[in-house]
């Protein structure tokens, strides 16, 4: 077992002691501005304050409403609003926790719908609009706003604010030459642009005695952004103006380097974290406490962090913020040595969605900010359960049966479970996906789930599920074949083949343009380095000097019959990846027509209508995937109560999102004294397959 001690050594910030080193970083949920008495947002947090997260951090509550960061935002001058946090801040504290209120606006950051304002009249690409350049009176009046909103949040019971000035929101836009073009008390050279910042510091300080905690950016990663030297001044002068504790973030969201990504190697930022802590020594503040962050998915790291393994100056805590959607308890399953539903950076179910005003929850987690109306309750009836499949619905489904005090068996075709996150793992920077097959193998261990491996099942089966009273179908998908002369040719590749160790060298030609294709020529493009990912990360991306010496054995070409690639990649993720294939040199045509494969290569009709041969050594069919239409026959044909689930359902696009969510939902169904199971009627309506394929 890792050395977690310096993770679990108690700290202080300000008057608040805490009983370990990681702060939960805020998040926002997407479920602030719902108008249910508060019980979904207090319900999220007391599971997480049971699950030993110590100090946690609620979502950015915006000062005043031109901050808001959109529709699904909580503001601070909203009496409803206002008591919804009071009740989060009693549940958390009733559940041990402690609880800081971010103070937070957006800026030019806000939604064109509400008018944003700014230092300047700078366009956002984040935001897609242009904001007003705030007047004189309206930067004093939002000073107000940070110092009314810090005098509430004491008033309502919390422990802690945080002051919101990172990721580019309006503090960094102040701060920044980029964004702050003003020539007046805010504006016009390095000081003055930290005005702001410290000004809106100092005033929450006098409007409150919690503890303080400032936000803000150790690295814009913006070309002709914050200058490191100004950084430095400006986290001296948070310190002088009445900071607790600073928390270093990494990154704005209009940022050409990606931060928070799976390819960002975990733990690449915490050494900005360690040299704010330097500077602040340096300049007398040393007992200042420093917060490390971003990309940080384990308690191991943190401790590396927090040991002062990675540099000479330590931070004196980790914040994880992402990691607390996926596994509520990871702090205690890191003191217990449990294992841990580690977060993988997909981004897919969190980030994503709150860039789209959505509700926020975790792949891998699907309970994440449902815990109000997903609260596990044992079973009364015990039922035997199968479970017909070992990806992701079928593991979600089989522990959340065995949860509930089921007696659950788990049928799996292949000699492991995991299904397509076996094959996931492979891909540079999902390596983490492995580690979600080890937590559900653990945890059906843990809970007596019975698996067989190897075990496919076959025509003659249905009297073995006849033995089940339910039945959940996870079968998953088959890869969607491609209606062309040559594909038995033995150069051509199925893609759960082509992430075989070595399968990808020479000329690799991928057919199709789904994230599956787009994973595979990463896989095939990346090459190898001497260099440490971190080390690599940081050359590739400019950010320190040198050269990556490199060895690619694949030359990778994209065929796409649609204009774009990798269209269902989520806002954040997919501008990363893109950018990533051109990096590593990948061809990508699109509006291709592929006709024909020989031993030479993919014959095509090109965008322009032209024929044309893309040579290639090696070509991988990645065109989407047909929902196994087997088992789902088999479960109707038994007569039992069944659910079809994940892929096997809809294979649609591969969506391991829906595919956890569905495994979760089905197996909560059972939780129902009588979901339908000992009726007349054993097979419920609506469990009825679709047999789908993905044109990705
Ligand atoms: Fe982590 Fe993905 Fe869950 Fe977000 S959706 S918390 S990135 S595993």
């Amino acid at each position: 077992m890792a050395d977690l001690g310096a993770v679990f050594a108690p700290g202080r910030i300000g008057r608040l002691r805490l009983p370990h080193r990681i702060v939960m970083g805020a998040m926002h949920l997407g479920i602030e501005a719902r108008d249910d008495g508060g019980t979904a947002l207090a319900a999220f947090y007391a599971e997480r304050a049971r699950g030993g997260a110590g100090l946690m951090v609620t979502g950015g509550a915006a000062v005043e409403a031109a901050g808001s960061g959109g529709p699904a935002y909580g503001v601070l001058d909203d009496a409803r609003f206002a008591e919804r946090l009071r009740r989060v801040a009693g549940e958390v504290h009733q559940a041990g926790g402690l609880i800081a209120l971010q103070l937070f606006h957006a800026g030019r950051y806000a939604p064109a719908g509400n008018s944003p304002l700014a230092p300047s009249a700078v366009y956002s690409r984040f935001s897609r609009c242009t904001p007003r350049a705030m007047t004189d009176a309206e930067v004093r009046g939002t000073v107000e706003a940070f110092a009314r909103g810090a005098a509430l949040a004491a008033e309502l019971g919390f422990d802690a604010v945080e002051v919101m000035g990172s990721e580019g929101y309006l503090i960094d836009q102040f701060l920044s030459p980029l964004t702050n073009l003003r020539d007046d008390d805010w504006g016009g050279d390095s000081a003055r642009r930290c005005r702001f910042g410290v000004e809106v510091t100092r005033a929450v300080r006098e409007a409150c005695e919690l503890a303080v905690i400032v936000r803000f950016s150790g690295r814009d990663l913006m070309a002709g952004g914050t200058e490191p030297a100004q950084v430095h001044s400006f986290a001296w002068a948070l310190a002088a103006a009445g900071a607790d504790a600073l928390n270093v973030g990494v990154g704005w969201h209009e940022a050409a380097v990606p931060s928070v990504q799976a390819m960002v190697p975990a733990g690449v930022w915490a050494p900005v974290a360690a040299e704010i802590k330097a500077v602040l020594t340096a300049a007398g503040f040393g007992a200042l406490p420093v917060i490390a962050g971003n990309r940080l998915n384990r308690l191991e790291q943190a401790a590396e962090v927090l040991a002062g393994t990675r540099s000479s100056t330590r931070p004196d805590f980790v914040s994880m913020a992402r990691p607390f959607l996926a596994d509520p308890q990871l702090v205690e399953a890191g003191r217990r040595g449990r294992p841990v539903n580690v977060c993988l950076a997909c981004n897919q179910a969190c980030i994503d969605r709150s860039l789209v005003d959505a509700e926020v929850s975790c792949m891998v987690n699907p309970r994440a900010g449902r815990e109000a109306a997903t609260a596990l309750v044992r079973t009364s009836t015990v039922r035997r359960i199968a479970v017909v499949g070992g990806g992701p619905a079928g593991l979600q489904a089989a522990r959340r049966a065995a949860l509930a005090g089921h007696r659950v068996e788990l049928y799996e075709a292949s000699d492991a479970v995991g299904g397509q996150f076996r094959l996931a793992r492979r891909v540079p920077g999902k390596a983490d996906y492995g580690a979600t097959i080890d937590y559900f193998a653990a945890e059906l261990d843990r809970l007596g789930v019975q698996v067989h491996l190897e075990r496919p099942l076959g025509p003659a089966d249905a009297g073995l599920l006849r033995d089940y009273d339910a039945v959940i179908v996870a079968s998953g998908v088959l890869p969607r074949p491609l209606e062309i002369p040559g594909t038995e040719l033995p150069h051509v590749l199925s893609y759960p083949e082509a992430f075989a160790d070595g399968a990808l060298a020479g000329r690799v030609v991928i057919i199709g343009g789904g994230g599956v294709a787009a994973d595979l020529a990463q896989l095939a493009g990346r090459g190898t380095s001497p260099l440490t990912e971190a080390e690599r990360f940081r050359r590739e991306h400019r950010l320190i000097a040198g050269p990556v010496p490199l060895s690619r054995p694949a030359e990778v070409t994209v065929l796409h019959r649609g204009p774009r690639l990798s269209t269902r990649t989520g806002r954040s993720v997919r501008w990363a990846l893109l950018a990533e294939l051109h990096r590593q040199g990948t061809r990508v045509l699109t509006g291709v027509r592929c006709r024909e494969i020989t031993d030479a290569g993919v014959q095509v009709t090109d965008a322009d209508g032209r024929d044309r041969l893309v040579p290639a050594d090696t070509v991988v069919i990645a065109v989407g995937q047909l929902a196994d239409a087997d088992v789902p026959a088999l479960a109707r044909q038994s007569g039992v109560w069944h659910r079809v689930v994940g892929g096997a359902r809809d294979a649609t696009g591969l969506d391991a999102v829906r595919a956890f969510a569905e495994g979760f939902a089905a197996a909560a169904e059972l939780d129902a004294p009588d979901p339908g199971i000992d009726a007349g009627s054993r097979v419920l309506a609506g469990t009825g397959q679709r047999e789908g394929w993905a044109d990705d």
